[in-house]
């Protein structure tokens, strides 16, 4: 157990939590380490209105009048209106934006346009921001349509079939054109034959100019220039701190990027970011992913900035030069072994800042750059998130969800023990060697699976972790103390897969994330395909279900045999057997079973949606004013770390 006294808890509010994390190890990093991190937290926390501004175009005004009302509104702030209007503001700072950072629909406020316009009219005028001689009726009378109405940007993005995908949603990618327009726009930007293609239109936004489609690039004297001038003069602290000829180049190029726009040249960056794995510390800044953009061009700007885990990583460094034996031993047909595996190089870390798009909500893992060719050619980095995993483990064990579902007291006592250990060696496992692991027959179409090759894909690399972690080879390598451990791994992974993921499913719908069909397709499968042996057991207590695991070791020999079989489909892009599986045992949700385990779940008052605060790095400086040391202040004032944000990080 995770024998702990740091407070992770910090505030809760509607469906979204709060929570710190810590920095393990940071006081025994070197001075120059300290300063890079320093300067790079600096340039993730720049980046902030790019990221408001790219969710929704009125967003950042929005902010500063809620922030102005959170800050100088005189009156009553104990009555219930107001703490309605505070619930709000919580969440709509944690999504980023006025819509919800998950289901994309607009945020409900829960108070009236009356009182709205109460608080605003209630503050100095002075504590406003007031566009082009704005008056404070005007501003009122332009934003409550904008929060109220519910069809008005109802959805930050629209993937409903039938719709214009571009023109119906609210993200602020495009404006004023629609799909059709974006399409032709970029028709013909790719040369299918050039090996080292660039990602068109990562980093702009399409709009129309005097009725002629246009892009305006996200630079240094462009769109956001002055946020993107911030992260640049930090950049420029950081490389003179940087520790590696490597890392120097590196950063040059990133600020070149930032310079021009230019996406050649942030392929060049992704370049040596990619070939740069000995520095201890590291982060990702830029327009990365395009998840929110309905026709996935474009890309949300974001930041991490971390630092190696080294105990954790000495794990994932036996595994990865044990890569070999994995494979030879591995239950699947001999000819689709590879003849030499090397596993991937991944590492854990710790975070030190979130920003942009990881703030507050942050990643559990990283796997970059995006750019296939860059992965092929060069490699990629594959990273999980020791901290921020470590926060989630440890409240999860006082909040109840563990003694609501787990079988009887001797599983809850096993997860307690070695749940923390168990997920993170599954991971490892999964990434290290599951993914890496097998090979496809001569002739077989690499696209073969379709829309089913990502559940097929998760759920390999789910099955190699889960048929190794019971192997005595694991406590052999150090890895596991002994049997039990893995036992809690089986009592997780079966318990979240036949009862509790459906948490996240809305009544009536089927499952439909690729993880979390992996996860139903494979607890499913081997649930059958052991009843008879009575195997796994799903049984009643007072109308409660629960789940055991009766035989261990059958159960994993079960796993083997489902790992040899989507090893199969994949290497014979069996693309209807991929499809039945996964149809069959990943996709439909028992109704009754649903109803049942959510409203266990709505009786725990627990919140589906984690987020971070950032803890405070506070460089100190000799009277030279050079900077001597970094200290790690923790903040437990959620709605304090945003106000001070917008004070002091707001460039748009
Ligand atoms: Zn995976």
């Amino acid at each position: 157990m995770t024998k702990d006294d740091f407070k992770y808890f910090v505030d809760q509010f509607e469906d979204m939590r709060v929570l710190r994390y810590k920095l393990p190890g940071f006081e025994s990093l070197t001075l120059q380490q300290k300063k890079i991190i320093y300067y790079l937290s600096q340039a993730a926390l720049s980046g902030r209105d790019i990221l408001w501004d790219q969710n929704f175009r009125f967003n950042i005004e929005i902010r500063k009048t809620i922030e102005a009302i959170l800050e100088f509104y005189p009156g009553d702030k104990t009555s219930d209106e107001y703490k309605t209007f505070l619930i709000y503001a919580k969440r709509m700072l944690f999504a980023n934006g006025i819509h919800h950072h998950y289901s994309n629909d607009k945020l409900k406020p829960g108070f009236s346009r009356s009182y709205f316009a109460k608080l605003i009219k209630e503050i100095d005028k002075n504590n406003l921001t007031l566009t082009n001689g704005q008056t404070v009726d005007e501003l009122i009378s332009f934003l409550s349509p904008i929060i109220f109405d519910e069809k008005l940007f109802g959805r930050k993005v629209e993937q409903r079939a039938g719709a214009d995908i571009v023109a119906e949603s609210a993200i602020n990618l495009y404006e004023d054109v629609n799909q059709k327009e974006v399409e032709a726009f970029y028709a013909g930007k790719i040369d299918p034959n050039d090996p080292h293609p660039i990602s068109p239109g990562l980093n702009s936004k399409v709009a129309k100019k005097n009725g002629k489609v246009a892009e305006e690039v996200y630079r240094s004297g462009g769109l956001y220039g002055t946020a993107i001038d911030q992260i640049i003069m930090w950049l420029e602290k950081a490389l003179i701190v940087a520790e590696s000829d490597i890392r120097k180049e590196e950063i040059r190029l990133l600020i070149d990027f930032y310079r021009t726009g230019d996406l050649k040249i942030w392929d060049d960056f992704n370049m040596f970011w990619a070939r740069d794995n000995d520095s201890e510390v590291d982060y990702i800044n830029g327009f990365i992913e395009t998840y929110s953009d309905p026709l996935g061009l474009k890309a949300t700007w974001e930041s991490v900035v971390d630092y190696i885990d080294t105990e954790a990583t000495k794990r994932t460094r036996i595994i990865t030069a044990n890569a070999q034996w994995f494979e030879d031993n591995s239950p699947i047909q001999p000819q689709y072994k590879k003849e030499k595996v090397t596993g991937v190089a991944a590492k854990v870390i710790n975070i030190a800042m979130l920003g942009g798009d990881c703030y507050p909500v942050s990643p559990l893992g990283i796997n970059l750059p995006n750019a296939n060719w860059i992965r092929k050619e060069i490699g990629s980095k594959s990273v999980t998130l020791a901290n921020i995993s470590d926060a989630y483990e440890i409240t999860s064990q006082g909040n109840g969800f563990l003694e609501e579902f787990a079988s009887d007291q001797a599983e809850v006592d096993r997860i307690k023990q070695y749940g923390s250990l168990s997920d993170a060696l599954h991971t490892d496992l999964h990434e290290c060697v599951g993914h890496a692991s097998g090979r496809l027959r001569d002739g077989t179409d690499p696209n073969a699976l379709k829309n089913y090759a990502s559940p097929l894909e998760e759920a390999r690399a789910d099955l190699f972790a889960l048929y190794y972690i019971m192997d005595p080879k694991m406590i052999e390598l150090g890895l596991l103390p002994d049997e039990d451990a893995a036992k809690a791994s089986y009592d997780t992974y079966l318990r979240n897969g036949l009862l509790t993921q459906i948490v996240r499913i809305k009544p009536g719908k089927d499952i439909e994330e690729a993880h979390m069909r992996n996860r139903s397709a494979i607890a499913h499968w081997v649930y059958e395909k052991g009843k008879a042996e009575n195997v796994v057991e799903i049984f009643k207590i007072e109308e409660k279900s629960y789940v055991r695991i009766n035989n261990y070791s059958r159960l994993r020999i079960l796993f083997g045999e489902l790992l040899k079989e989507i090893q199969r489909v994949k290497s014979e892009g069996d693309y209807e057997e991929g499809k039945r599986i996964t149809e069959n045992y990943g996709v439909k949700v028992d109704p009754h079973l649903h109803a049942e385990i959510l409203s266990r779940y709505e009786n725990l008052n627990l919140a589906p949606y984690t987020g971070f605060v950032n803890p405070m790095l506070l460089p100190v400086y000799n009277t030279d004013g050079e900077i001597t040391d970094v200290k790690v202040e923790y903040v437990d004032d959620y709605l304090g770390q945003m106000l001070d944000y917008g004070r002091n990080y707001s460039f748009l």
